[in-house]
């Protein structure tokens, strides 16, 4: 990993931050603290639009190399999702090397917000996997560049009911492309993975009449959501093989891939999970081919980006949800465009919103 002293940092000389040269990137930092025992490393993807957005992820990773790799993805994808959903924000995520459960205290997600403001706001931190909105709290203590803080404190809150909100809405939006009616009643669902987005888009679907599948390695969560909204389940190893209508993935990325598309019998795919698409140009064209309609993850997942956004102006969850509520058209918009140009739905996606960005640069 190739670094240098970061020149656009504040307090350089107490926090040990490093600048990793990374092209295509704005700004990317290796972020050190030996009391604590943080490393950390947070990359601003760009910041055309407005300051970089994302959540900061914590995770055992095998080595810097693979935490560098997952950060410089994940805060590229952050760009394209709020500039295809409009916001006047960049992309930008964090990651934290180590286990959450047993590394993770207040005294280092302390330190990870001195690091986070020592970015003069370049870089808004949010929660992502192995946070808490508590961590988002401590970060809180020493930054005001931090979003997803408690609703007690004025914050948003947690996410996943309005990102699963916008999620029905892309999907009956595929509906409506597909096959001419938005309407989801009775139509043959699986959701896989029904932690909280998952659960939040079962309820809106069973208010419909849909008639629901659900799929969760966590047997006895899945057992419990079963009984709670009267969801059949399926089983893990036949899943892709079901007699189905449309697919939600809702808990791991890649599980679109060529061999659950060859499997795969429905017409939608259309979930929560980021980065579906287990090789971006390989299978949206797979997808393409088997005339599958995949609704792009980063444009109907945002709901969640958009909520949290609307934190730094003063917290209006009405506002939220009408915001949301508009990837119903974008999500139409872009499925059309990319059958008049006869491409794949996330190419159509992403051509849309790096024109913002481009736009804005003129
Ligand atoms: P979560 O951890 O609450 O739920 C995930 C669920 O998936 C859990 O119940 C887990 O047991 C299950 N699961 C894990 N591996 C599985 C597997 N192989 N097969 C079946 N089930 C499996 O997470 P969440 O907040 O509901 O997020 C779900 C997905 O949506 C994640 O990919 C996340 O990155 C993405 N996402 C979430 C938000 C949000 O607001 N929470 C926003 C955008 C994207």
């Amino acid at each position: 990993m190739k670094t240098a002293n970061s020149p656009d940092t504040k307090s350089k000389d107490i926090l040990s931050i490093k600048k990793i040269i990374v092209s295509g990137h704005e700004n990317v930092v290796y972020c050190e603290d030996k009391d604590t025992g943080l490393k950390a490393i947070i990359a601003i993807h760009d910041t055309t639009l407005g300051p970089a957005l994302g959540g900061t992820r914590m995770w055992n990773y095998s080595s810097k190399e693979d935490a560098l790799n997952d950060v410089l993805r994940l805060s590229r994808g952050m760009t394209y999702k709020a500039a295809i959903s409009g916001l006047k924000l960049g992309g930008g995520k964090a990651v934290i090397i180590g286990d959450s459960k047993t590394q993770k205290d207040k005294k280092l997600m302390c330190k990870f917000g001195q690091f986070v403001d020592s970015l003069n706001g370049r870089y808004i931190t949010a929660e992502d996997v192995g946070m808490s909105t508590k961590d988002m709290e401590y970060v809180r203590s020493e930054t005001k560049h931090v979003t997803g803080i408690p609703e007690s404190m004025g914050g948003s809150g947690d996410p996943s009911p309005v990102t699963a909100y916008g999620v029905y809405m892309g999907m009956k939006a595929a509906a409506q492309f597909k096959w001419g009616n938005n309407n989801l009643k009775d139509k043959r669902i699986l959701i896989q993975g029904v932690g909280h987005v998952g659960e939040n888009l079962l309820m809106h679907l069973t208010n419909e009449g849909a008639s629901v599948i659900i799929n969760d390695i966590n047997k006895e969560h899945l057992s419990n959501i079963s009984k709670k909204y009267n969801a059949k389940i399926a089983l893990d190893e036949n899943i892709y093989d079901l007699d189905i209508d449309i697919y939600a993935p809702c808990a791991l990325g890649a599980t679109v891939n060529p061999d659950t598309i060859s499997r795969l019998k429905c017409d939608i795919i259309a979930g929560a999970a980021n980065n579906q698409l287990a090789d971006e140009d390989r299978d949206g064209k797979l997808c393409l081919d088997k005339g599958i309609c995949y609704a792009p993850d980063f444009l109907i997942n945002a709901g969640g980006l958009i909520n949290v956004y609307s934190e730094i102006n003063g917290y209006d969850r009405d506002h939220s949800i009408q915001q949301t509520r508009e990837i119903y058209e974008t999500t139409l918009e872009i499925l059309k465009k990319a059958d008049n140009e006869g491409i794949p739905t996330n190419d159509a996606a992403l051509k849309i919103a790096k024109q913002r960005i481009s736009n804005k640069n003129k």
